[in-house]
């Protein structure tokens, strides 16, 4: 492998955008060449214009770098490859402008998550829907899911590809990391739990069609959810009941799930086998298993038989890693691998 590749951060300064720079230190391909946010930071030092939220320090060497505004005029040249942490409003409009300029935009944001010509991707489950990228033009925009879809996708990919998934329903316990910062008032969630006031449900309930069908039609299975933000840090965890064509008894779920690899090309920062599994009756739990694989694995746990639709267990997911920073990272590795990166 040649050099690494020079790449953005668009909201550099947020808690996704902090993660990224995170993930991206000492990264075999990718090196950060540019750190942008909004006026409010642009212009002045990446150290001074972010209250690092990480455990640790911020990178050496990344305080001194002036952050710059998210336009494509901003950016130094010979970046191509601009990894996306903006709000979803912002990015309707930063992110079409990047990849009108012939960019590869890899995005965490849920503007053009359902747009049909944009693939939306976790590398393990549906590699093949880049192929979408095609109708888009030199420039081209790539979406990570919500991040409590990932885990659930990763979770759902080989029950769905040996069966087919017929109905489901999800409740999320969600930390507070998901929301950014300052993110949830904190009247809403110390001694409370706080049921999602956005469009959590809507994404969750629309996003796993479109991941584990073709490129060109999403799969066909009614998905019911409901989101609930709890007093957590890091980590989503996701009860799950879902009924299978065939109904196949727990013991074949277990083996299909934990004999699954995934369709990915090794990438580095995706850990083989993508999922995880506990035996305790009291795991998952974020204190204890949201780091697996470097917050890159999805861990399973109480898979049991449900009367009422057949199969139920647990999955997490690291929110801010494999649910956004990770999986945005691990996109644009897969694009790196294919040869696709600009
Ligand atoms: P956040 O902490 O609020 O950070 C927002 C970032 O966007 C900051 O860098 C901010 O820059 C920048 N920004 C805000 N307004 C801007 C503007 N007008 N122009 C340019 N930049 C602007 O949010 P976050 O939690 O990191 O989330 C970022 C995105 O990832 C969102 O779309 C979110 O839905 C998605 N996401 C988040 C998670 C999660 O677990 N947190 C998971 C999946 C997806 P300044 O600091 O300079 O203002």
């Amino acid at each position: 492998m040649s050099e690494r590749i020079p790449l953005a951060i668009l909201g550099a300064t947020g808690m996704v955008g902090q993660r990224m720079v995170q993930l991206l230190q000492n990264h075999p391909r990718f090196e950060i060449a540019a750190l942008a946010g909004s006026e409010r930071s642009a212009g002045r030092p990446y150290g001074e214009a972010t209250t690092w939220r990480l455990p640790g320090d911020m990178p050496a060497g990344l305080a001194d770098m002036i952050v710059r505004p998210c336009t494509v005029d901003g950016m130094p040249a010979g970046v191509r490859l601009v990894l996306s942490a903006l709000p979803s409003d912002i990015a309707k409009v930063a992110e079409p402008a990047f990849r009108d300029a012939g960019h590869a935009v890899v995005t965490n944001a849920s503007a053009l998550r359902m747009d049909p010509n944009v693939p939306l991707i976790v590398p393990e489950v549906n590699a093949d829907h880049l192929s979408l990228i095609d109708r888009q033009g030199p420039g081209f925009v790539v979406a990570n899911p919500n991040c409590c879809t990932i885990p659930l996708a990763m979770a759902l990919a080989p029950l769905h590809e040996r069966w087919g998934v017929e109905a489901l329903t999800v409740a999320t316990y969600q930390a507070v990391s998901g929301a950014g910062y300052p993110g949830e008032s904190a009247w809403d969630m110390v001694g409370s739990v706080h049921p999602h006031p956005g469009d959590e449900e809507e994404k969750l309930a629309e996003e796993p069609a479109k991941i584990l069908g073709t490129p060109h039609a999403a799969a066909d299975f009614l998905l019911s959810a409901r989101c609930v933000r709890v007093p957590v840090a890091d980590g989503h965890l996701l009860a799950v009941h879902v009924k299978l064509k065939g109904n196949p008894t727990i013991s074949e779920v277990d083996g299909a799930m934990r004999g699954w690899t995934g369709k990915a090309p090794p990438l580095p920062s995706c850990p083989t086998p993508p999922l995880r599994f506990t035996t305790r009756r009291d795991r998952p739990s974020p204190r204890f298993d949201v780091d697996a694989g470097g917050g890159m694995q999805a861990t399973i746990g109480r898979l049991e038989a449900c009367p009422v639709m057949g199969i139920k267990f647990y999955v997490l997911g690291h929110n801010t890693i494999r649910g956004a920073a990770g999986a945005a990272i691990a996109n644009a590795e897969l694009l790196d691998a294919l040869g696709r990166i600009p």
